[in-house]
Parts: structure tokens; sequence; C-alpha cells
């Protein structure tokens, strides 16, 4: 019987299944199943970019951590992560915003991760004379490369399945494996849910009730200019974020709060005239500038914009997950892989397993993280 099943191949499947290849584990011991293709989900179609600044401690000391394993990770990997340090510039328009980046820098000072507050137009290519709050440490990468990374390390390595996992198989309180959509059903003694947004679903075939929610975001990118603008800039007032690839092509979204539900990968043409008008009433020079493309994916939202990970005493022996991360889960899958491995290989229970543990929703244990980008 397989050891470990692991239902999705997105950036979280892929590093636990890199992590148990490490730990000695082989093609007998890992079967990934995946329902489309290897990332097909958020982790092919996010903005790559990474950050310790979050408003709850709890995710600061899971970013702290999570960010220098990546930093480290990288350097092992195949392809390279193009990891670099750009900061993140918040334009803060209001009183309200600069109060709240007043009291959320005396707490990041605490963990030697403080910021500084300064005018905006000491960014000449900005349009907005007022105050800005500038985090340096945070900084890209490239998702594409860290994914891939991972994969051409296992795909020989692992067994892989691409079918959908239609519902898992419990018997006497213990996880037996899983049942796909071609009816055929594979054996496992452990079953670790990693399918993103979709991961509510695989649990509800035998009724268990996790709190994951698909939000679709959709992302444009512009042709390329020479680089100039380095940080990621979020103007919350304006609701929108944009930031320049290496490549020179400015990347960005807009807030377009939504339905939680599943809709097609399509990104709308309102959206896209919307966010290019914000963006060329905020940068200068842009004004004849053209959107090239744009794509959607899904935040996996969960009620406290916390991810879950680890297992419930209430749920059948045998069976994890590790998903829902709203809009920040590409940065932290290397981490998250290398805990979830240590725990499904070794019985070793990193400290953030019962802090983001599944059991805090019933449990009303709800974390307090309100810095959604
Ligand atoms: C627009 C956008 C911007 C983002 N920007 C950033 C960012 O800048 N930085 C950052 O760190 N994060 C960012 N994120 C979030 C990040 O992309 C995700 O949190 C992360 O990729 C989630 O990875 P995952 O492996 O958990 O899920 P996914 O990548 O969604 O993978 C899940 C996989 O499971 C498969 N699957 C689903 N159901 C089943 C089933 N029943 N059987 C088998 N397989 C199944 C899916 O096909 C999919 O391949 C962004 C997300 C979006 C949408």
């Amino acid at each position: 019987m397989t050891e470990y099943i692991i239902v999705g191949a997105g950036s979280h499947g892929l590093s636990l299944a890199y992590h148990l290849v490490k730990k000695g584990f082989g093609k007998n011991d890992i079967v990934l199943i995946e329902a489309k293709r290897i990332g097909y989900g958020s982790s092919s179609r996010n903005a790559s970019r990474y950050r310790y600044h979050f408003y709850s401690k709890e995710n600061i000391e899971f970013a702290l951590n999570a960010i220098e394993y990546l930093k480290r990770q990288v350097k092992e990997l195949n392809y390279n992560s193009l990891l670099i340090r750009t900061g993140y510039l918040w334009i803060l328009e209001n009183e309200t915003d600069y109060n709240v980046f007043k009291k959320l820098d005396n707490l990041w000072r605490t963990y030697n991760i403080g910021g500084k507050f300064l005018e905006c137009n000491n960014y000449d290519y900005l349009k907005f004379d007022g105050e800005c709050y500038l985090a340096p440490q945070n900084g890209a990468f490239h998702h594409d490369y860290i994914l891939y990374s991972y994969y051409y390390e296992i795909k020989d390595k692992i067994s892989i399945i691409f079918d959908e996992v239609k519902s898992l198989i419990v018997n006497n309180g213990k996880i037996k494996g899983v049942k796909l959509s071609s009816g055929k059903e594979v054996n496992g003694k452990n079953v670790i849910v990693t399918a993103g947004a979709w991961s509510g679903i695989v649990l509800s075939s035998i009724g268990i009730n996790v709190p994951i929610f698909p939000e679709k975001k959709e992302i444009y990118i512009t042709e390329p200019l020479k680089y100039f603008i380095e940080p990621l800039i979020i103007d919350s007032s304006k609701q929108i974020y944009f930031s320049q690839t290496l490549k020179g092509e400015i990347i960005g979204g807009i807030e377009d709060k939504r339905e939680y539900k599943f809709e097609e990968f399509s990104i709308s043409i309102y959206n896209t005239i919307k966010y290019l008008k914000i963006l060329k009433n905020l940068v200068k020079g842009i004004n004849g500038l053209g959107i090239m493309r744009g794509w959607s994916g899904y935040y996996e939202m969960t009620p406290d914009n916390s991810h879950v990970m680890g297992y419930s005493n209430s749920w059948p022996e045998g069976l994890y997950i590790d998903a829902g991360y709203s809009g920040h889960g590409m940065m932290f899958a290397p981490y998250s892989g290398k805990i979830m491995a240590d725990l499904v290989a070794d019985n070793y229970k990193n400290v953030f397993i019962d802090i983001f543990s599944p059991s805090r929703f019933e449990l009303h244990k709800l974390i307090n993280e309100t810095l959604v980008i």
C-alpha cells in the first residue's frame, strides 16, 4: 500500500513531494494526483511577490521562517528563481491608513523588519504628493522556476496520476485512499490535500467542513518599458497594486470584491480599462502604454485570511491538509512543504502546525489577519 497520496500538483503538493523524496521516499511510497495539469491552479497564476509584513504576529512569524527558507531553497533548486529584493511601497492616502501603518511599524520593529515613512515624491515617477511607507525587506521571484524546479526533481522519482480525486475513502476511522473520477481507487495510508481553492470540496466528500473558498482575481501585464519601478506599489484607497517585472512589463491588479465561487478563468474588459486608468493616474510618463495580456486565478480564502495546515483530532487518522493561503501562498510553498513532510514522515510537529490547524475554526481561535494584498 502506498504511504502518501498527495492531492493536487500546485506549488504546495510539489514542494511536499520534493521534501518527501529528499527523505528517501520513492515511486512505491508517493502518489501525486492532479486533476488537470502541473500548476493548473494559482501556482501558475500569481504575482510572485514575497513579504514579511503581515498584520498578525502568527503570519509575521510564519513569514520570517518561510522567506528565510525560500531564500535558501532557491539556491538548491535547478532553475534560477530570479529572487530579488525590491521592497513594497504603500501609498498612504489618508490619516486612517497612516495611523494603521504607524501602529504596524511599531509591531514590525519588534521583529527587526521596521520600514520607513517618506514623501511619495521621492519616487519621481509617482503622481502623488503625500506620505508613503517603504518596507525594503520584501521582494519578488518567479513562480514558474520554483514550480518546475520541484517538478523536474521529482517527476521520475514518484508516481503521478492525472485524474480527479472524487472522494476520500475512510474505514474504521482511518484513511484508506481515494476514489478517482475514472472509477479507479488508489489505496494509501496517508492522504494530504494540497488542492488549493478546491481543497474544501475534496474534504467535503467525507462530510468534513473546512472553510476554504475561491475568490477570483485578475492580473494585467503591459508591454515592456525600461525598468524604473523597483518596489511593489500598493494604494489601498485606489485599491490597486503594481510593480515591474525584470523584463520591464508593469504587472498588477485592482481590488474587485466578488462572491466566493468558481468562475471561468477569464478577465473582464471593464476591469482591465479601470486598472489601466488608475495606473496612468498614478504613474508619470506612461500615457500611451497598452495592456498586452491578463489572466485570472483564485485566492483561496479562509475566514481569517490565513492558511490551514496539519490535521484535526476529529478527522480520520492519516488525513492532512495544506491549503487556503489567500493571496500569499506561493512564497510559503517551500517552507510549508518542508513542515508537512516532517509531520507526515517523522511525526515532527512544527509549532506552526497547532497555530494554523483546521481545528481553530471549530474552536473559534481565529487569527487576526487583515493585510491581504
Ligand atoms: C492573482 C493572484 C496573485 C497572487 N500573488 C501572489 C504573490 O504575489 N505571492 C504569493 O506568495 N502568492 C500569491 N498568490 C497566491 C498563490 O498563488 C497561492 O496561494 C498558491 O499558489 C497556492 O498553491 P497551492 O499549491 O496550494 O494551490 P494551487 O496552485 O491552486 O494548486 C492546486 C492544484 O490542485 C488541483 N486539484 C484541485 N482539485 C483536485 C482534485 N479533486 N483532484 C486532483 N487535483 C485537484 C488543481 O488542478 C491544482 O493544480 C496569488 C494568487 C493569485 C490568484
